[in-house]
């Protein structure tokens, strides 16, 4: 063995192999790309799951907001519409600063004192 070749094992394939360089983890650009698709593809899978959840959300207060005046309905009637109570953007705070408004994008939630849900549009993302 020359000074210079370190023996390494592969964290794709698992083969053992002798390294050209002190920084060479890999045996083959192959399996470098392969290892690094693949976290990609795991991290992109992840988030594309959350978007799906956040747009359907979106998508449901969207709609309920044109449908229902005065925009207000039931936690069953968000649920039963598919909307998932786990899944927000951001949180404001109610105008009267004394509750936590939870936004979807431009479509927010507020809980009233009788337990109805005031749907919620914010202004200043309209037109933006
Ligand atoms: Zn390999």
């Amino acid at each position: 063995m020359k000074e210079n070749e370190y023996t390494r094992q592969c964290p794709d394939c698992s083969k053992e192999f002798i390294a050209q360089r002190a920084d060479q983890l890999f045996c083959c650009s192959k399996c470098r790309y392969d290892f690094h698709n693949r976290i990609a593809r795991g991290k992109r899978k992840k988030v594309t799951l959350i978007d799906r959840i956040l747009h359907r959300n979106r998508e449901v207060l969207g709609e309920l907001f044109i449908k229902t005046k005065p925009p207000m309905v039931s936690q069953q009637e968000l649920l039963n519409a598919g909307f998932d109570f786990g899944f927000h953007t951001h949180t404001l705070l109610s105008k009267d600063s004394q509750q936590k408004c939870y936004y979807i994008y431009e479509y927010g939630i507020l809980k009233e004192a009788d337990g109805k849900f005031k749907i919620l549009q914010d202004e200043k993302l309209q037109g933006a």
